[in-house]
């Protein structure tokens, strides 16, 4: 017998429910007691589809209002010391205000910050730890969800961010403190909450640390054998500590020796881990097997996943579990939802439920049993090599000509860099310091609702294009006003930076309702790459063309790249990465070629998500940004010289990938700053960094309008550590999330600064000269 198992289910709701309420809360439409109602239904509603899908091991405190992140916080009482005057008892406000921020005595509280959860696109709120943090039971969220789901006659495992992983993704709030100094004060807390646990009669608990599979330091090797040998002692309660997103590697010895009674490893990752797991897995202890890939849309081959799975289950019986590899949280809910898309194409993917039913059907077929459970596992598997090979069509073979018929020279531009600079200079007039903007204007409701007017046929074609051009000429003339160097079309055509061209390019679908949480009440509907990718013909040039008719300013044609395309969709699993992202690549090459042809002289594409396809461990990076960053070349690298390619990435941390921007030979990239003073400046010119920089002057998250000296400040700081030949001035990112009132002053105080750093710049020439 081997049992089924979940890891975590999507909160959001089939129909994006908690965004509706929690935001009307905001708003002031809704009550508290509205959310909590709506969350209690979303529990249950999860409860009961994994229950009536056959789920053994259900798991409970996997629901969050907004993250499991902030959850853990409020549970071990570590919020920073800024919201101290908060209530003792995490209610809906404090919630609210740590992920949001608040205002205390008439100063802004600056909310937790956010980052990428490990290589995903949900984001999590980063725990600030510090050594005046003192840890303390807070919260009552695991027990009181547990009881919930125990009065619906359904027994759970409650889930736990574990103490170290917990620590490892916090940041300190002192230089120097090491967040894992907290695990003598944070073990006891966890201790309590698994004995509270216990008491309410909860059996399992799991405890997900993540960091198993990433490169651990000695300290933080110590700090897992540490914790794990006080809370593996915890008496009546049996621990399941969860991994997932990769391979344990030289991890797995740790992890097989933590002494608790079962241990979860991600199959999809890392297969191979297996026969290794199989040997050094302690007697009587579970292994929770993840075969059914939960960060993709993909059926799985139930065949193959079997004939994996045999030997584990000759060995272990009913201490193999079968499971998602990870939480179900990264896919949307439900398949069947997707009437639109194309049928043959649909009966290949798998949503959450799905997911469930084939984790419910492995258990049963592993397990045999009565003729009747011999029957559906049966058809479950005949359906299952049915649909695999029922083969939609992936591939075009001109596509297949196309890419393989690439060379290095293909990747490369004409001539070096600074040969091009010289080049663009003198077929681009511009000041120094040109000033410009990121792409996107204000996303306003009228353009939403043009939007919406065009789905419901409400518009007709030529109405929404007309509306559009109007959008167009109107951020054109802005931007003019305001005295902008470089301008932009604003991108009133785009409801997503991605989905926009998925929706135009072969190879891709586009869901309804496929909606995956992103960051608190932000949902993104990555569209599904099924097949050869290929572009049947230009998306942005008529855009572009009518934009720079508005026009004698240059205006600067905008992309999204190859990478940011495959990392925000859910990809093929039938081929490599590199190979889908070399297809892609090729369609964004027409697309820039095209946009030269047409007069576009500047061309900016894109890159925001580049970083986050970093591989978890150090040593698969270097092949993952060779190829990454080939992908960025073959997109761009078909233009003249005098063409200028601009690129963007919205986010400092740039420590990693330094000689990786190096190797885009883009002629100027726009990276954030603001927030971080200009510090990326630095790392760009020690990595050898050898062209133009647009460090973002100001926050675009922040409503508030930047003020004239801070920005000239910044502009000069810049100025002196590059020279006024190599920085460009622009925002962080783009200007979709802000509000006409905001943008415009907040522009017009970055063209006067940059016009006093000119002057001064001048004068101080002209006073060397003298
Ligand atoms: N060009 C895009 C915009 O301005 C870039 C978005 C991003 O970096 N995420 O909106
Ligand atoms: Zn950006």
């Amino acid at each position: 017998m081997a049992a089924s198992s979940n890891m975590g289910m999507p909160r959001i709701g089939p129909a994006r429910e908690l965004k509706r309420v929690v935001e009307a809360y905001w708003d002031g439409r809704r009550t508290a007691a509205d959310v909590l109602a709506e969350a209690r239904t979303r529990r249950s509603a999860s409860w009961r589809a994994q229950a009536e899908r056959g789920i053994t091991f259900i798991p409970s405190n996997d629901f969050s209002l907004y993250d499991h992140v902030l959850d853990t916080c409020c549970l071990l009482g570590t919020l920073p010391a800024r919201f101290g005057d908060l209530d003792e008892r995490v209610g809906l406000d404090t919630y609210t205000a740590l992920a949001r921020g608040t205002r205390h005595a008439g100063r802004p509280v600056a909310p937790l910050e956010m980052t990428k959860w490990f290589d995903t696109n949900y984001h999590y709120l980063i725990p600030e730890l510090g050594p005046d943090t003192q840890p303390r039971l807070g919260w009552d969220k695991p027990v009181a969800e547990f009881r919930e789901a125990e009065a619906l006659q359904i027994t759970t495992r409650p889930v736990l961010l574990g103490p170290v992983s917990f620590l490892l993704l916090a940041k300190p709030t002192v230089p120097g403190f090491s967040t894992l100094e907290l695990l003598p004060t944070v073990t006891p807390v966890y201790q309590e909450v698994l004995n509270q646990l216990s008491a309410a009669g909860a059996d399992w608990v799991q405890l997900d640390e993540p960091c198993l599979v990433t490169d651990l330091s000695a300290t933080a090797r110590d700090a897992f054998e540490a914790a794990y040998a006080t809370l593996a002692g915890a008496p009546d309660i049996r621990l399941l500590v969860a991994t997932y997103f990769g391979g344990l590697g030289e991890n797995a010895a740790l992890a097989t020796g933590l002494g608790v009674d079962g241990l979860h490893v991600d199959l999809v990752r890392d297969p191979g881990q297996l026969p290794g797991l199989l040997e050094h897995v302690r007697p009587g202890t579970v292994l929770s097997a993840g075969v059914v890939d939960g960060r993709n849309v993909w059926r799985s081959d139930l065949r193959r996943t079997l004939g994996l799975l045999r030997e584990a289950h000759e060995q272990l019986g009913d201490r193999l579990w079968i499971a998602p590899s990870c939480s179900l949280q990264h896919v949307p809910y439900d398949i069947n939802q997707e009437t639109g898309l194309d049928p043959v194409l649909r009966s290949r993917l798998a949503f959450a439920y799905q997911k469930l039913d084939e984790v419910a059907i492995l258990a049963r077929a592993l397990s045999g049993g009565p003729d009747a459970v011999a029957e559906t596992v049966a058809d479950a598997l005949a359906e299952s090599d049915a649909l695999r090979t029922r083969h939609q069509k992936t591939r075009s073979d001109a596509v297949r000509r196309r890419t393989a018929s690439m060379t290095k020279r293909d990747s490369t531009r004409r001539s070096p860099y600074q040969t091009r600079a010289q080049a663009q200079r003198r077929a681009l007039p511009l000041p120094p310091l040109p000033t410009t903007t990121i792409g996107s204007f204000p996303q306003t409701t009228e353009i939403r609702r043009a939007r919406r007017d065009r789905a419901s046929g409400a518009t007709t074609e030529a109405g929404y294009r007309d509306f559009c051009r109007g959008e167009i000429a109107r951020s054109i003339r802005l931007q003019q006003d305001v005295g902008l160097d470089v301008l932009v079309h604003g991108e009133p055509e785009r409801n997503d930076m991605v989905q926009y061209f998925a929706e135009r390019l072969d190879g891709f679908a586009c869901t309804r309702h496929g909606w995956v949480q992103s960051y608190g009440t932000r949902y993104v509907r990555p569209p599904i790459l099924h097949a050869d990718v290929s572009r049947p013909a230009p998306i942005t040039t008529e855009w572009l063309g009518y934009a720079q008719s508005c026009t004698s300013s240059p205006v600067k044609g905008m992309l999204t790249g190859p990478v940011t395309i495959l990392q925000w969709s859910f990809a093929r699993d039938d081929q490599p990465r590199e190979d889908t992202c070399r297809q892609i690549a090729l369609a964004v090459r027409d697309e820039v070629t095209d946009l030269e042809a047409a007069g576009i002289a500047i061309i900016q594409v894109d890159e925001p998500a580049l970083r986050e396809g970093l591989p978890l461990r150090r040593a698969d990076r270097p092949r993952y940004l060779a190829w990454a960053t080939e992908c960025f070349r073959l997109a761009t690298a078909a233009v003249a010289d005098t063409t200028q390619i601009h690129t963007h990435m919205c986010y400092a941390e740039f420590a990693d990938i330094l000689d990786a921007i190096v190797a885009l030979d883009a002629d100027v990239i726009s990276v954030e700053a603001a927030r971080s003073a200009m510090d990326v400046l630095g790392h760009l010119t020690a990595a050898g960094y050898p062209a133009a920089v647009g460090p973002g002057v100001f926050d675009v998250h922040s409503p508030n309008v930047p003020a004239t000296a801070d920005l000239t400040a910044l502009i000069r700081r810049a100025a002196d550590a590059l020279g006024r030949d190599r920085i460009w001035v622009n925002p962080d990112c783009g200007l979709k999330t802000r509000r006409a009132e905001e943008v415009v002053p907040a522009l017009a105080n970055m063209v006067a600064a940059t016009r006093a750093v000119r002057t001064e710049l001048h004068r101080a020439r002209r006073a060397r000269r003298a």
